[in-house]
């Protein structure tokens, strides 16, 4: 370990008692994390790449350290009382080995996998029943073709592992695809293909699950993407039927459990028409806190960041009944070009103008597109509450109210 560690370590007063969570990853989610630690005097530590890294700067225990390291994650886990991560990067083979060597590390790589590789969750939820769309892997242009057929042209093109916020995710034409398979293949990305879904809108379900079984789930919210980045979350979702509602919520929970999930698990899904109404298949599996459960942290007894340090803990969780009829969230993502009022600024001014959004920031510096902040609004209308989360979250990136 690090002797930064241990000055860091001491700061912070750990003692006998309190519990010790090691998260991998400095990014927001693994910062948002603290306020809930901090509550629950549980003792965060986490594996950093940076000092000034989104989570570091507000961590009491921060270790430098590669995650693709054994033994720096070995380093970083040793004293802990769980060890998880904000991100699925960590090699699988590194977290067996941990496991092998008595730590406790929750998820594990047996569920983590799924949230790892598209095509292993696609085989895998289809073996157990949950809808999904048509899939292929693609390891050659001739299954590309075959596939583009056998889906009339209707082809979503997706990198197996690694992608993120609609990076690696392509939906070719004729003209382009066999083509782009091609080069695909040739630089060395593992692909599948699903089909295109028509989705009428985008669905989430949160469930938070503990190693020894129990297991929530929280209200279903809808999200929609801007060019595959989550823009904006509403909670409860709104419209939908209370019998989609339960067949979701018990799909999620199904999916907890026969994957051996522990803490948060998003599963994101497609909504469309289906012959009787709306209908869902899923989209894909996130095993950690997910930027469409933000509003749990101001819309709902307990946020998934709270819940996942319980859950990971093996603790009893918490409740998760939402507090208002419903609460939005809106992502601040970054302007093409910062404007000139500082951000302090425009937090006043949208202070000033509504007290009622919670604003969330990262710490994060500007870049355009870059998720650096999130406003949650709670409300009894869906409309005005998400016109007052748009406006907020607007200033915030452009410092003038749409
Ligand atoms: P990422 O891992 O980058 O989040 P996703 O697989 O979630 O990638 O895809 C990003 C977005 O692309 C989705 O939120 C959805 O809007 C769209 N998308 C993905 N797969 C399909 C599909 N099969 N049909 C239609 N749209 C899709």
């Amino acid at each position: 370990m690090t002797s930064e560690h241990s000055i860091q370590a001491s700061i912070g007063g750990v003692s006998d008692l309190k519990p010790i969570v090691t998260v991998c990853g400095d990014g927001q989610l693994a910062r948002m994390m603290q306020p809930a630690a901090a509550e629950l005097d549980i003792h965060l530590r986490i594996l950093a790449s940076k000092p000034d890294s989104s989570a570091a700067q507000v961590t009491p225990d921060v270790v430098l350290g590669d995650y693709t390291s054994l033994e720096e994650l070995r380093g970083v886990a040793e004293g802990a009382d769980a060890i998880t991560f904000e991100h699925e990067h960590v090699p699988n083979e590194h977290s067996a080995a941990l496991i092998d060597a008595g730590f406790n590390v929750q998820p594990q790589p047996t569920a983590l996998i799924y949230a790892q590789d598209k095509l292993k969750m696609r085989e895998k939820l289809a073996a157990l029943g949950a809808p999904v769309p048509r899939f292929a892997a693609i390891d050659s242009v001739a299954d590309a073709r075959a596939f583009f057929d056998a889906v009339d042209g209707r082809v979503c093109l997706k990198a197996r592992r690694g992608g993120y916020d609609g990076k690696g995710v392509w939906f070719p034409t004729a003209d382009n695809c066999f083509e782009l398979v091609s080069e695909l293949l040739e630089a060395g990305t593992p692909l599948m293909a699903e089909e295109k879904v028509e989705l009428t809108r985008e669905l989430s379900i949160l469930v938070a699950r503990r190693p020894s079984g129990e297991a929530k789930v929280w209200p279903i919210t809808q999200s929609r993407q801007e060019n595959g980045i989550c823009a904006e979350a509403i909670a409860p979702a709104p419209g939908l039927t209370p019998e989609l509602s339960q067949r979701a919520s018990e799909l999620g929970l199904s999916i907890a459990e026969s994957l051996g999930v522990t803490g948060v698990l998003a599963v994101e899904l497609f909504a469309f028409d289906g012959p009787e109404g709306e209908d869902i298949s899923v989209n894909e599996l996130a095993m950690r806190p997910h930027n469409t459960g933000h509003w749990t942290q101001d819309g709902c007894v307990t946020s998934q960041f709270e819940q996942h340090l319980r859950a990971v803990l093996d603790l009893p969780l918490g409740a998760v009944d939402a507090l208002a009829p419903v609460t939005v969230m809106a992502n601040v993502l970054g302007a093409d070009k910062d404007p000139a009022m500082p951000m302090p600024e425009r937090v006043r001014e949208v202070m000033q103008r509504y007290p009622q959004a919670k604003i969330h920031l990262y710490g994060k510096d500007h870049r355009p597109g870059r998720k650096i902040g999130h406003v949650n609004v709670t409300g009894e209308d869906t409309d005005e509450t998400l016109t007052i989360a748009r406006q907020a979250a607007h200033f915030l990136v452009h410092a003038e109210w749409a």
